[in-house]
């Protein structure tokens, strides 16, 4: 059992009204350990902390900031395997998926980072002989980071990292759900000798100690990675209060396959797209559109592969599916699957429960599903699922494409899968997606802009983005005295 305390000036402290929460392992469904159910009290005094923490942190040179980062990227790496298995433990992910992706990754974010600031440049702007404009760019002040659970250490640390990097004192309240890896984290940044109050964690409920972080008037910065619905309920308690808010949100991805791709890798990669970490990245194809002359040779070969992941244990190696994340998403999940049966969608494969060995059976496993959709207008071709279920829908030609991927919401990511440079320019420029993947997915590079278009968010993350997300920008207009005055 582990048991997780607030970070709150430097010290591990039970939550001011003494209450926790029960933390369920997805791989079983049995209770893993607890964590703080922080109420606005909890919130309020690690703002505090994190206030005074802020001129002196803010007063470092960029150099400084920056090996406190390499520090806490070193010690994260130096027990890589202990983050993997709580990732994998607290968030129902195959272990080898935590080992090679989500823990990397935070480690790079905090390198990433920490060479990013000492990169950053300001502008300067000779207006005549006599005046000089020129930029500076400052931290904000307390920033208050808001994450998911889907990818738990590694969203965590793309806000964390480059709000320390610029000179902010964070606040950070990650999922209920998930944790386990933020309180190894706080262990770390311990360790690491960061100065008291810089990097605060609270836990608990978005609806409590996550909405006293967004109403706090003293945190003018909100980084909220989340759902569409819960971002809309924070920019109606942020916007009143003028804060800073980003917003990394849902998406209903479609994968556009042309007739002209590289059939085997469009096929694998989708695959991937579909299915990685149980379809629980928001990056994730979930609408899948298909040229008609190649419709059912891809439908065919499509649901032959998938039906061959293994979905089980995520201890194991050999597990390409580990367990959804709770109770309550599972049945969401089955819910949509259920619904767009009864609306007349085919089930190609899936659906359900699999059968599995009786240790795992109160884990939250789901088959991973495929639907055939024969138009854009079903619930589940319009609402984010969030997990292993896509449809399958043929398209007649270009337009016929772009019209079927554009019909939603939603437009944070695309794949687009064709061998004919202009099909592909042209639909990259087309599609609503603030991220295009052309013949391959997920791709990084951390200095690329990351967001969403229409309702999947606000504001790009990555880079220079977030070193300017999380400073302000000042220009200073500066009249010299003239030469012979
Ligand atoms: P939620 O919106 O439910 O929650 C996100 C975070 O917000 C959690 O920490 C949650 O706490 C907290 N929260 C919930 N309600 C409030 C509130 N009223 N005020 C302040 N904080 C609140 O999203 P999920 O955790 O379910 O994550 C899945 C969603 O995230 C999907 O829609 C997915 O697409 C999206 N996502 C987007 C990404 C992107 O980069 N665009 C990346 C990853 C995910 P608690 O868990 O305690 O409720």
């Amino acid at each position: 059992m582990h048991q997780i305390l607030n970070f709150v000036d430097g010290r591990f402290v039970t939550p001011i009204e003494g209450r926790f929460l029960d933390n369920y392992g997805p791989r079983d469904g049995t209770v893993i350990g607890q964590l703080p159910d922080s109420s606005a009290a909890d919130i309020d005094a690690a703002v505090k902390a994190a206030r005074r923490a802020f001129p002196a942190w803010e007063g470092l040179t960029r150099g400084e900031r920056a090996r406190y980062l390499y520090r806490i990227a070193d010690l994260i790496e130096s027990r890589l395997e202990v983050f993997a298995e709580a990732e994998s433990l607290d968030q129902g992910k195959p272990i080898h998926l935590a080992r090679s992706v989500d823990i990397p990754r935070a480690i790079e974010n905090f390198r990433f980072f920490a060479g990013a600031v000492l990169h950053q440049e300001e502008k300067a702007f000779q207006t005549s002989a006599n005046v000089i404009n020129y930029s500076r760019r400052q931290a904000v002040g307390v920033a208050g980071l808001i994450s998911p659970w889907n990818l738990p250490l590694y969203l965590l640390t793309w806000k964390v990292a480059p709000a320390l990097a610029t000179g902010n004192t964070v606040v950070a309240k990650p999922s209920e759900l998930t944790s386990f890896t933020a309180s190894l984290l706080a262990e770390v940044i311990a360790e690491a000798g960061l100065p008291e109050g810089v990097c605060n964690f609270v836990y608990g409920l978005g609806s409590k100690a996550g909405d006293a972080l967004v109403a706090h008037p003293d945190v003018p910065l909100i980084s909220f990675t989340g759902g569409t619905e819960t971002a809309a309920a924070i920019g109606k308690r942020a916007a009143p209060l003028y804060k800073k808010l980003s917003l990394e949100l849902g998406g209903k991805n479609p994968a556009l396959i042309f007739a002209d791709c590289d059939f085997e890798t469009a096929l694998a990669a989708t695959v991937r797209s579909s299915f990685t970490n149980q379809g629980e990245i928001c990056l994730c194809t979930s609408r899948i559109f298909v040229e008609e002359s190649l419709f059912e040779r891809f439908k065919g070969a499509f649901v032959a592969a998938v039906k061959t992941l293994r979905v089980g244990d995520p201890r194991h190696e050999d597990s390409f599916m580990g367990a959804l994340v709770s109770a309550a998403h599972r049945e969401k999940v089955n819910g949509f699957v259920t619904r767009a049966r009864e609306e007349g969608l085919a089930l190609l494969c899936g659906g359900g429960v699999p059968e599995l060995p009786s240790e795992l059976k109160g884990g939250y496993y789901y088959n991973p599903t495929v639907l055939l959709a024969p138009d854009t207008n079903s619930e589940i071709m319009q609402q984010e699922v969030f997990g292993p279920v896509v449809t399958l829908t043929p398209f007649r030609d270009y337009d016929d494409a772009i019209t079927k991927a554009n019909s939603t919401r939603y437009g944070l990511a695309a794949t687009i899968w064709t061998q004919n440079l202009d099909t592909a320019h042209r639909a990259a420029a087309d599609v609503d997606a603030g991220l295009v993947w052309v013949n391959t997915w997920m791709l990084r590079d951390l200095r690329t802009p990351f967001g969403g278009m229409k309702d999947s968010g606000v504001g790009r993350e990555g880079g220079n983005y977030s070193l300017d997300y999380y400073t302000e920008e000042k220009n200073i207009c500066l009249q010299l005295s003239k030469p012979n005055s």
